[in-house]
């Protein structure tokens, strides 16, 4: 069976975690936390980057630090996973979704500024497959109307659009180090901080609402409770694991693009003939081979390709159903306009294994099927 995600191990996870162990410090903010926030920093030239405890976590941070109220509206597409939603509901907000465009699957920045109300405080573009949404555009619309601009940079590793890493771009930035991410700790993210002025706020939010973090790098004699907060600051052991991973992230990036690739150019043939569509990376954007998906005809076709390939041994898997058809979305959330790729793009789309050290004897027995199954 090839799997579809494979947790990333690249050799020195035991190590590290062992050095927590012995280090004494097994819970958060010790030198394996401060060795990845500095990496973080350094590779992506934000003011701040914070590990938490998952890329949802880092979200509700930015929710609380953008002071979303209740009754407020946030603009973002109803194809994401449920996080992008949740961290604003939670506060009282109504999620405000809007179509996306059939080329990247992104937030279609061209429909935001219609969606924008007097109640509107924030537009979460979340960058699919680590492919970059159109962030001049949505920048723009959010300066003019004064709104908050949260990036959803879960899959956005190490991508960027025009030069810029994903996730530095608007005031907050989330990555996510969860398993089936590029980068992993297990459960895990981060929060990237752009104006060095909310740096504070967050700390204190991250650390149960204390200062915490002041005190410990000896700024304060004594820490206290200063804002309300909750517990967002991963173990030792999670960034223990994770630091093996930033410190050879580059080859794990070479090896994931290795095998995105070599589907693409070997199943050109088949876009070519008009079977499927495969993946669109804007000339401003370069990916981080986060995701290979393909486009199928229909639904129909996609759950007929699924069942042939899990035959054959190969786990390939749909993604998200659009938010505004769950009850959730219902409940919380009202879809802006027109639905005109939002359902029928989300049904067509179908990730074919992906993941560090993809063999690839297997890339090419996956490319095989897929064209058996169309060329017989
Ligand atoms: C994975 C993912 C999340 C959630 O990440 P966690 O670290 O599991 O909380 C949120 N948004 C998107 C787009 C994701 O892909």
């Amino acid at each position: 069976m090839i799997s579809f995600n494979v947790p990333p191990v690249v050799g020195n996870e035991m190590k590290y975690i062992k050095e927590a162990i012995e280090n004494k410090k097994i819970c958060g903010d010790g030198v394996f936390t401060k060795k990845c926030s500095a990496w973080l920093e350094q590779k992506t030239g934000t003011a701040k980057a914070l590990l938490t405890t998952s890329c949802t976590h880092a979200t509700e941070m930015a929710a609380i630090l953008a002071d979303i109220q209740p009754g407020d509206e946030v603009i973002m597409p109803s194809y994401t996973f449920v996080s992008t939603a949740d961290a604003f509901v939670l506060r009282g907000a109504k999620a405000v979704f809007v179509d996306i465009r059939p080329d990247t699957m992104n937030i279609d920045e061209n429909l935001i500024e219609e969606a924008v109300t007097e109640r509107t405080k924030a537009i979460v573009p979340v960058h699919y497959a680590g492919v970059a949404c159109e962030m001049d555009t949505i920048c723009g619309i959010a300066e003019k109307y004064h709104l908050s601009v949260i990036e959803d940079a879960a899959q956005g590793v190490l991508s960027t659009y025009k030069g810029r890493q994903l996730g530095t771009i608007g005031d907050y930035g989330c990555y996510s180090f969860h398993e089936t991410k590029n980068y992993s700790m297990g459960e895990g993210g981060a929060l990237l901080i752009k104006d060095p002025e909310n740096i504070e706020r967050a700390e204190i939010i991250r650390e149960k609402g204390t200062n915490r973090s002041k005190f410990f790098r000896g700024q304060i004699d004594k820490y206290t409770w200063m804002d309300a907060g909750s517990s967002y600051l991963p173990s030792e052991l999670n960034a223990a694991y994770l630091w093996a991973q930033l410190e050879v992230a580059d080859t794990i990036l070479d090896n994931r693009m290795r095998s995105w690739n070599m589907y693409f150019s070997s199943l050109k043939e088949l876009e070519e003939k008009g079977y499927i569509q495969l993946p669109v990376i804007p000339k401003e954007c370069t990916h981080n081979a986060h995701m290979f998906y393909i486009k199928t005809k229909d639904l129909e076709e996609r759950q007929d390709l699924i069942a042939y390939l899990e035959a054959k041994g190969i786990k390939a898997v749909f993604h998200y159903i659009p938010l505004h058809s769950s009850p959730a979305g219902r409940k919380y959330g009202t879809f802006y306009g027109e639905d005109r790729y939002t359902t029928k793009e989300s049904e067509r789309l179908l990730r074919l294994p992906m993941y560090y050290h993809l063999e690839k004897k297997d890339i090419e027995f996956v490319v095989e099927q897929v064209k058996r199954f169309y060329l017989g």
